[in-house]
């Protein structure tokens, strides 16, 4: 048994801020997070008798950090990132011009290896410790990424994609491929670890009626995996998607045609809904992941916040790196606030926290073991400072209220905002320190 208490600031999130308002902030100024053999133990405020009590255990002392639970990035493809800030063209002309062409090379295995490493590293950088993850049609991209994810002992989930219309041969699968090789990675990876299986059409444009019934077919045989895909992102994809299936009434039937709308469902971006479609939605009890920086960068749309929440629906924020540009959850909670801004409907910091975290994990159904420093769920934690952010640091050292540094902290922070990375109660990423000026 092996038990460790980090002393310092901690913060986390009981429930959804919306819900049960202040009940759902639990924040100590001077507190401890207790872990053994990977789990937490508890979260309370540090006192003389806390040391005590904790007898001989190993306290680490953080003075003047921030303890928070690892983010989660809801929607993010890791092969993009060789195409991450590629210029030009709405979603469709950007995906055939830079993203086809990149996905490619993923079908090696050296080349898929060698980004899910680096990509990992990069999410544990920036205090991101579970993800949903798009890999390519390549069996072997989601293969790569397992293993990194599986050695690294992290919560991630990911799928191969399903893409058989059109799409270059090089990244394309049948309907019948693509079948069965889910079902082989299902069968080796879902729940190998901390791993889970994401059924993942990239969307209704990209796969054939087949391809899509066989999805719906997966996920039918297998009730633990998740339904990973695109909806509604961009004008001109709803438009073509109106054309290509003319017997469905919105992009949400398309779907809901193949049973892939249900409980387990994601669905990244849903910018562009109508009423019709987020009342089904939120019955369905479906997710969504928002991604403001991608649809800021593509230019598809602001995402109604206030819509999604009056569906019911469960939110999440998503990097979606490539389009995204930045794996920091800093930034996209930067984005989403001045999105909702935009929108008319301003959130604050505890809301922007929770998509990022607790939210997202509900959204990914992984709140049982990850997303707030509840006992028994799984330690994966986040030291945060400003030592290398005089901006924040100046701003928090004004801020008269907590929620108030936590705004300034989702609004000025980014990866350089993520002192150490926790993952199952082992350290897995520590900055390095800049040696001083000579
Ligand atoms: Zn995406």
């Amino acid at each position: 048994m092996s038990r460790q208490a980090y002393r310092g600031a901690v913060f986390h999130l009981l429930a959804d801020p919306d819900d049960a308002g202040p009940e759902a902030v639990c924040h100590y100024d001077d507190g401890v997070l207790i872990v053994e053999d990977g789990i937490v133990v508890e979260a309370a405020p540090w006192s003389e008798s806390t040391l005590s009590a904790l007898g001989g255990v190993p306290v680490e002392h953080f003075p003047g950090k921030l303890i928070v639970p690892g983010f989660v990035d809801a929607h993010v493809h890791y092969p993009q990132l060789d195409v991450v800030a590629a210029p030009g063209g709405p979603l469709l002309e950007w995906l055939s011009r830079y993203v086809f062409p990149a996905e490619e090379r993923y079908g090696h295995r050296e080349v898929a290896q060698e980004a899910a490493h680096f990509f990992l590293d990069r999410l544990l950088q920036s205090g991101v410790t579970s993800a949903l993850v798009f890999a390519t049609a390549h069996k072997v991209s989601a293969e790569a990424l397992f293993e990194e994810a599986l050695a690294r002992n992290m919560r991630i989930l990911s799928g191969k994609v399903l893409m058989d219309t059109n799409a270059p041969p090089g990244i394309s699968d049948t309907a019948e491929t693509g079948y069965m090789e889910s079902k082989a990675l299902i069968r080796e990876w879902h729940e190998k670890g901390r791993l889970g299986y994401a059924v993942s059409p990239r969307f209704a444009l990209t796969s054939s009626p087949r391809q899509l019934e066989l999805a719906g077919r997966l996920l039918a045989e297998h009730p633990g995996v998740l339904l990973h895909t695109h909806l509604s992102e961009n004008l001109g994809e709803i438009a073509a998607v109106h054309r290509a299936f003319p017997d469905c009434p919105d992009y949400l039937a398309v779907y809901e045609k193949f049973g892939l709308v249900g409980n387990r469902s994601v669905f990244a971006h849903a910018v562009h809904l109508t009423e019709a479609e987020w009342g089904r939605f939120g019955k369905a009890g479906t997710a969504v992941a928002f991604c403001p920086s991608a649809n800021l960068f593509l230019g598809s749309g602001l995402f109604d916040i206030a819509a999604a929440a009056k569906s019911g629906a469960a939110v999440a924020l998503g990097s979606d790196v490539g389009a995204g540009t930045s794996l920091s959850p800093f930034a996209v909670m930067a984005d989403a606030f001045k999105v909702c801004r935009m929108k008319h409907h301003p959130i604050d910091a505890f809301r922007l926290f929770y998509l990022a975290g607790l939210g997202a994990a509900k959204a990914l159904r992984i709140d049982s073991y990850v997303g707030n420093f509840a006992p028994g769920k799984e330690a994966d934690f986040v030291v945060l400072d400003a030592a290398e952010l005089p901006l924040l640091a100046r701003r928090l050292a004004g801020a008269r209220k907590f929620s108030e540094q936590l705004f300034a902290r989702a609004i000025l922070g980014d990866e350089r905002a993520v002192a150490r990375t926790y993952v199952a109660g082992r350290r897995a990423y520590a900055r390095k320190v800049a040696a001083p000026p000579v």
